[in-house]
């Protein structure tokens, strides 16, 4: 009995076809990907990023979002068959958690939308999503990370927990206490934060079962113009994220796959 239940039209295979072909032409296969979370080297850092730009300049970053933003204005369908295709090569995570561009579609300036959008989807920056925080996860409310005023600009302090990443990322989308005496669910914003500026470190702990880092912010400078939304607006913009996160027809250009990295670790450090 067949119990299959994807079946695709001769136009998708066509399709299937072409994809697999540039795959096969442009994918760098000779990746080291440790099976734990470990940051990925440098050199496949930027055999990675290479091929991430080759991706974005055929709109296959967001393929089904359309091509005035930088997708491809491919149907979902054909975006699914592109998946399928990532993940029969065993590429790894090519790094965004891509969350972040349509947030700044719904809440950025036409200026961030100029600078952070489009050159996401050209494959030109990673961006992490910089909320959790060692006593704020479930809670993301209860965060303690503050954003203070200093000028027009903002000085942020605080500790970020579980964040997912292997690569060195561009910009860190960062939730913080914009006002300590407005009410709960009132008093957050949201930053882009360079993840270059002084004060940002990454470090945190390996872990067997993905990637995630702890963010350290030690009084970092961020430009007043890299505020997402109003100053106070940082719940509702919380919610778009978290909306993309569970509701939107994702498209995560695949990992090596968490159960596949776990069974082959088990299978070389213990034998089983
Ligand atoms: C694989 C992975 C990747 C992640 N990547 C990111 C990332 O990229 N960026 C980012 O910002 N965060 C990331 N996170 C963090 C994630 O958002 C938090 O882990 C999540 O919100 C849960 O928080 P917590 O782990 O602190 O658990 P806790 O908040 O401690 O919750 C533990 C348990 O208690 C329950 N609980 C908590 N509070 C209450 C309450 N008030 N009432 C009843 N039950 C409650 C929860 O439902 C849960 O079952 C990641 C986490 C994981 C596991």
């Amino acid at each position: 009995m067949d119990f299959s239940t994807t079946k695709y039209t001769e136009e998708q295979e066509a399709f299937r076809v072409v994809v697999r072909e540039w795959m096969e032409e442009n994918a760098p296969l000779e990746l080291s990907v440790p099976e734990d979370g470990r940051a990925l080297d440098t050199d496949t850092q930027q055999l990675v990023r290479k091929f991430r730009r080759k991706l974005g300049a055929k709109g296959w970053i967001a393929p089904s979002w359309p091509r005035h933003l930088g997708g491809a204005g491919l149907s979902p369908s054909m975006e699914v068959i592109i998946q399928e295709e990532f993940r029969r090569m065993k590429l790894p995570a090519i790094g965004d958690n891509r969350r972040h561009i349509n947030t700044i579609l719904v809440w950025g300036t036409e200026e961030q939308k100029r600078r952070w959008v489009i050159p996401a989807l050209r494959g030109e920056l990673l961006t992490w999503q910089n909320f959790g925080e060692p006593g704020a996860g479930a809670d993301i409310a209860g965060i303690n990370t503050r954003a203070k005023a200093h000028g027009d600009d903002y000085l942020i302090n605080g500790t970020k927990a579980m964040i997912t990443g292997r690569f060195d990322p561009d910009f860190l989308l960062t939730l913080a206490v914009t006002d300590p005496d407005r009410p709960r669910h009132y008093n957050l914003g949201v930053f882009m934060v360079d993840a270059r500026s002084p004060g940002v470190t990454i470090g945190g702990p390996t872990l067997l079962v993905g990637s995630e880092r702890n963010i350290y912010l030690d009084n970092v400078l961020v430009p007043g113009d890299c505020l997402i939304g109003g100053l106070y607006q940082g719940w509702e913009i919380c919610q778009t994220i978290l909306q993309q996160e569970r509701g939107e027809v994702s498209f995560r250009i695949t990992e090596s796959g968490t159960i596949d990295s776990i069974q082959e670790y088990l299978r070389k450090e213990r034998g089983s």
